[in-house]
């Protein structure tokens, strides 16, 4: 498979056509970003960890029934996907009160939830990615009601399956988000990627911080946290 042309480039990733008309490549970067591309810097090595660990995770929940946009891995950083339309909503399940959640509701971080929390987030740069709920979905037409209960239900199952196996490598899964795409037949399937760009990963043992928020708070240690779970899912 061939990369024909460049079709998008995001804030971490490069996607392109192929001259396979069922599939794209993405090239995972070292670029990182955060408070909507407020705060900018490099993370080295990342592209790789994120690359590597998005086929891992997405290999499993496969395994577990999960439909995803997997193809096959072609590099250290770059990964042939299935051709999908993205749901314009960033989903996010909870299962630890951190960030935005303890913000909002004024609930220290760290505190268990009673039960895994689902939030929808509508996909725009520009409004900063507005949090919707089921009603502004339908209404303003982003999602039917049949696949805003399909992403429901596969959301839950799918932190159900990653909680688990966090579990066995010592990692809390506090929080994660996850988009889903729309193939041309109409099926939804997991999309994007499952990385410390996009999880909140917590040490089991000691609750130190493995992913993102290093960098978004500076708290140093950005590669090695990066590194710390590449190496625990076996990937080093
Ligand atoms: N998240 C993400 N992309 C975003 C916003 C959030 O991947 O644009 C992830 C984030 O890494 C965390 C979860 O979604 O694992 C919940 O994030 P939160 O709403 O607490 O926002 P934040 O505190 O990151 O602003």
């Amino acid at each position: 498979m061939n990369k024909t042309e460049l079709l998008y480039e995001g804030k971490a990733k490069k996607v392109y056509k192929t001259d396979n008309d069922e599939c794209y490549i993405v090239d995972y970067k070292d670029d990182a970003t955060a408070f909507n591309g407020l705060k900018k810097g490099t993370i080295t090595g990342k592209g790789i960890v994120n690359n590597r660990m998005s086929n891992h995770m997405f290999k499993l929940l496969e395994a577990a029934g999960v439909p995803t946009h997997f193809v096959e891995e072609l590099s250290e950083r770059e990964t042939a996907v299935r051709k999908v339309k993205i749901v314009p909503l960033e989903v996010i399940i909870r299962n630890i009160a951190a960030g935005s959640f303890s913000k909002r509701l004024g609930i220290a971080e760290g505190t268990k939830l009673a039960c895994p929390v689902l939030e929808f987030c509508f996909k725009d740069d520009a409004l900063g990615d507005p949090m919707v709920n089921e009603y502004h979905i339908l209404a303003t037409e982003i999602a039917t009601k049949e696949e805003v209960e399909k992403l429901t239900k596969m959301a839950f199952r799918i932190n159900e399956v990653m909680k688990d196996y966090f579990k066995t490598v010592g990692i809390e899964l506090i929080d994660f988000k996850i988009e889903f795409g729309k193939t041309a037949e109409g099926e939804i399937i997991l999309a994007d990627e499952i990385s410390p760009d996009t999880c909140r990963f917590w040490d089991s043992e000691t609750m130190e911080k493995l992913d993102k928020d290093r960098f978004r708070r500076d708290l140093g240690g950005v590669e090695d946290a990066y590194l710390e779970v590449y190496r625990r899912l076996g990937l080093a």
